[in-house]
């Protein structure tokens, strides 16, 4: 269903213009962006429907004191797909009156809204912009 959608996307972006009249850059830039917001979506959709990172009423905080199990918490990051809306299962432990969700530990994504591979590309970007400017 959402392939047909990406696919009708496409066909109306290519238009029934001849060959000739295209701006091709303009459009694989356009094909480009449907492409990736779509990939964006499936990736958003598993994600969210995957609740294997609730793993019960509590579960140990860093402290070693319980931290019990909040709800399900959406923050927007960054990837390379573009923005993603994840939903974490959220603990709060009240000992240290911190929360916390584990997926984001997981995936080294604690304390930030950007993804390892941005975090990468904008390390990347830093270290070329140092090196250009000496
Ligand atoms: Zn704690």
């Amino acid at each position: 269903m959402l392939a047909h959608d990406l696919a009708e996307e496409i066909e109306w972006l290519v238009g029934w213009e001849a060959a000739a009249a295209l701006d091709f850059e303009a459009l694989e830039t356009a094909v480009r962006r449907q492409a990736l917001r779509f990939a964006a979506r499936v990736v958003e959709r598993r994600l969210n429907a995957d609740h294997s990172d609730f793993t019960g009423a509590s579960r140990p905080c860093c402290c070693g004191r319980p931290a019990r199990y909040v709800d399900r918490r959406a923050k927007p990051f960054q990837s390379v797909l573009g923005e993603l809306r994840l939903e974490r299962a959220y603990y709060y432990c009240a000992a240290c009156q911190r929360g916390f969700c584990p997926r984001d530990q997981q995936w080294g994504m604690e304390g930030t809204s950007l993804s390892p591979a941005v975090t990468r590309m904008i390390g990347t970007v830093g270290v070329l912009v140092s090196l250009r400017g000496q």
